[in-house]
């Protein structure tokens, strides 16, 4: 067998076997680039000849300039003042995945408008919300509709399905609580109140009801178990036909897990200069949502744009694309980070899934208290000593290790 041979067979059982070889993309070579042969102490490291996102193996690490690769050409490992590469985000991100903050998802399921308040014309009322969710030491506000207001004749009851927004778990004494002020449109003479604007405690978990006189609004509160972020864009070809140089780039994003999305825009305002072949570590915690159901989805949908300002009409789209994901790999959590290369773009995201909360069995030992490991379904049978439901958690000194993680860092 030729030296040539038996290395390109290394190369492929390598390949086959890296680490992180799920997020190196067929097209990327491996090895992705050598240092050899300037293998002498003084070598500098040779010039990134890939784009910089790129998962592959760059030789040189671990103080060893030749025979040992690291997965991308930079990363916070070899120079502090760097991102971390993709293989140390997802490392990173499953290491803290059960620290993640039991967050909160609220949402509005249905609302009925017994008495718009509107004494003359007894037709439709124009109904609006604000809404102030406390929780853990925090206040998210809100409105419903977002703009506008929505129709209703005395006595209609309407399904919202509205998506109030994610909160931290609450505090140990300090219960979670909504404020609500229901209004009727009333132009151009001032807004009717309906009656009583209500403060109500919020269940940890669960359905909810704020019923007044006028109104009732049912909701419920759920774990937000799952975490979508964005982590790395690159572009590779802005669309741009007559400037060759930067694009102004910048990405909507809509979450949904089938009943509730979330949608966001990157960079919050304005856009980011990237080049053709650019990298920019975008940092977003997309979404906090709870998990589809069993048979259900996960949906990321992206639109990546080039504002071409006053110069064209309208903005260079670069790409328009959707990724699902169903509980065969756990909507995405399994293999946490994902890479999708597109015509135009390439991106990196991550999906983490908060494990469910421990349920299980304490029960009495000479040794004192042993938690049961197997979780418990079903009721409980409350027999011998004072077994009892422990929930492991909440844990008031974790923070939200992922989102932290996602905008602390340079
Ligand atoms: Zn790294």
């Amino acid at each position: 067998m030729s030296g040539t041979v038996f290395k390109a067979i290394l190369w492929k059982e390598l390949r086959e076997n890296l680490k992180w070889g799920d997020l190196v993309l067929p097209g990327t070579a491996v090895p992705t680039q050598n240092q050899a042969p300037n293998c002498g102490k003084d070598a500098d490291l040779p010039d990134r000849s890939v784009d910089a996102d790129l998962v592959g193996t760059f030789e040189g690490a671990n103080h060893n300039r030749c025979g040992i690769f690291r997965p991308q050409y930079d990363c916070r490992m070899r120079e502090n003042d760097l991102e971390f590469c993709s293989v140390c985000r997802r490392k990173i991100i499953r290491d803290l995945v059960t620290k993640l903050n039991d967050d909160r998802a609220v949402f509005f399921a249905n609302l009925l408008i017994r008495d718009d308040e509107d004494p003359w014309p007894r037709g439709n009322g124009e109904i609006y919300l604000h809404y102030d969710l406390h929780s853990g030491g925090q206040t998210l506000s809100g409105r419903w509709p977002a703009e506008g207001e929505s129709s209703f004749d005395d006595g209609d009851a309407k399904d919202i399905n509205f998506f109030a927004g994610v909160m931290p778990q609450p505090l140990p004494g300090e219960p979670s609580s909504i404020d609500l002020r229901v209004r009727e449109s009333d132009w151009p003479d001032g807004d009717d109140d309906l009656s009583s604007d209500a403060t109500e405690p919020l269940p940890v978990s669960g359905a909810f009801s704020v019923d007044r006189d006028d109104y009732r609004l049912n909701g419920n509160v759920e774990s937000a178990d799952l975490r979508v972020l964005l982590d790395v864009l690159n572009v590779k070809d802005d669309q741009d036909g007559f400037f060759t140089g930067d694009g102004d780039i910048y990405v909507e994003y809509t979450v949904s897990n089938g009943s509730q999305s979330v949608t966001g825009r990157w960079p919050a305002s304005d856009t980011h200069s990237m080049g053709d072949h650019d990298t920019a570590y975008m940092n977003v915690l997309a979404a906090s949502l709870p998990a589809p159901p069993a048979d259900g989805t996960l949906s990321i949908h992206l639109r990546v744009f080039d504002e071409d300002g006053f110069l064209a009409d309208g903005d260079d789209q670069i790409g328009d694309d959707t990724f699902t994901f169903s509980s065969a790999d756990d909507f995405g959590a399994t293999a946490t980070t994902h890479v999708r290369d597109l015509s135009g773009y390439r991106i990196t995201f991550s999906i983490a899934k908060r494990p469910p909360p421990v349920i299980g069995r304490l029960r009495t030992n000479q040794a004192g208290l042993e938690l049961a490991s197997a979780p418990i379904r079903g009721s409980l049978d409350v027999t011998r000593a004072a077994p009892a439901i422990v929930r492991a958690g909440p844990r008031p000194e974790s923070h939200r290790a992922l989102a932290r993680m996602q905008t602390a860092l340079p």
